[in-house]
């Protein structure tokens, strides 16, 4: 050995070769894995405007989570924190300890994922069906605690709500930004008006916003959110202490707290969605489409229409791009199920009825002249 060469023991050599290994396995999962398609739509009533939904639900986990999954363990993995054999723990409403259980059964390590106690069974069921443990706790508020409580014995926070919006490069590298304007290039309004999404971890929507001035783009960013819920209340006051003001049934956004990877500044709009609207717009969608999705994308479709009509009334043509953010067969026993949503005392129908008269006359009941 030379004198310049840095002093090792056999113990960190191997630690080393684990983790180049580890990183080499994600960048083949990365390279087997195609982009996910970005769908065309046009409805009648809103001429001249160009609709596209980005299929995150392709993913080989169901959801957008996967990109994200993929960053952290990557994150993980560079900051030297994540090593051979080590437990993986993270909290997560379902989407993200899914795709996290895949990753982690990937590299061959032990996950837990600290869910609420109401996360959709079909979600717990498939963390355990990727081998995953779920640690489900009744207070969805001490989730963060728990995970933590997990780490301090010893296992690597994974720590979505901590580090999505650090842990994917906003620059580039095909991030969920990139792949879009990719895919619009050919198309007739390759630079959209808007790109709407939702916020749970805030990531992809910080993605996006910073990818957008990156590039110079005059396109507006704008955030779908469950009414009454904290990213809303928090980017109107820019209160980084806001709470929510109402419960919701979507999954995955519509946070009790504003999550540490939430970028008011680089967001240009809210919109609040009631949940009965939502899931109304999810039905829809599966009409539209001829497949189910999940909740939040029908949040995001009711941002999109609303925007839209906008639109429409000042004239304006333009495209507006959104997100299909995970499968809806995750929902058959809620969203999709007329027993659950009668005991949650939603009825979707006359929303449908009128979602169905809004793409036919391009715009909002009540909002004629507004
Ligand atoms: C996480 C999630 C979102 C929001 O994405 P973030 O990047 O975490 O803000 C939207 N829909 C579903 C189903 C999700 O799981």
């Amino acid at each position: 050995m030379s004198a310049s060469a840095p002093a090792s023991t056999p113990t960190d050599d191997d630690a080393r070769a684990w983790s180049r290994q580890a990183v080499q396995r994600l960048r083949q999962e990365a390279a087997r894995s195609a982009d996910t398609h970005l769908l065309r739509l046009e409805f009648p009533g809103f001429p001249g405007i160009g609709f596209y939904f980005k299929d995150e639900a392709a993913h080989p986990t169901g959801s957008l989570k996967h990109r994200l999954a993929r960053s952290l363990f990557l994150y993980a993995l560079c900051n030297g924190r994540l090593h051979a054999g080590q437990a993986v723990v993270d909290a997560s409403s379902g989407s993200t300890a899914i795709s996290e259980a895949w990753f982690a059964r990937l590299l061959g390590l032990p996950f837990t994922a600290v869910m609420p106690a109401c996360t959709s069974p079909g979600k717990i069921a498939d963390v355990q069906a990727l081998g995953g443990h779920c640690d489900l706790v009744e207070d969805p508020t001490t989730v963060h605690a728990r995970a933590a409580w997990h780490a301090a014995r010893g296992a690597c926070h994974l720590d979505q709500f901590g580090l999505a919006e650090r842990a994917t490069d906003w620059r580039g590298n095909n991030n969920i930004a990139e792949s879009i304007l990719g895919q619009l290039a050919q198309e007739p309004d390759p630079e959209p008006a808007w790109i709407v999404c939702g916020a749970g971890t805030g990531g992809t929507s910080a993605t996006i916003g910073r990818y957008l001035r990156y590039r110079g783009l005059r396109t507006r960013l704008c955030v779908a959110e469950p009414r009454g819920r904290a990213f809303a209340h928090g980017w109107h006051a820019r209160y980084r202490d806001a709470g929510c003001s109402r419960d919701t049934v979507i999954e995955g956004i519509g946070r009790p707290r504003v999550e540490p990877g939430f970028l008011f500044d680089v967001v240009d709009e809210v919109v609040e969605v009631d949940d009965v609207a939502s899931i109304a717009a999810a039905w829809l969608l599966e009409d539209l489409l001829g497949r189910r999705y999940g909740g939040s994308s029908g949040t995001n479709l009711i941002a999109c229409l609303r925007l839209a009509a906008r639109m429409r009334q000042r004239g304006v043509r333009g495209s507006i791009v959104s997100l299909l953010c995970d499968r809806g067969e995750r929902y058959d026993q809620t969203l999709f199920d007329g027993a659950w949503l009668a005991q949650h005392g939603l009825d979707p129908q006359p929303q449908l009825a009128a979602l169905r008269q809004v793409l036919a006359a391009g715009q909002w009941p009540g909002d004629a002249g507004a």
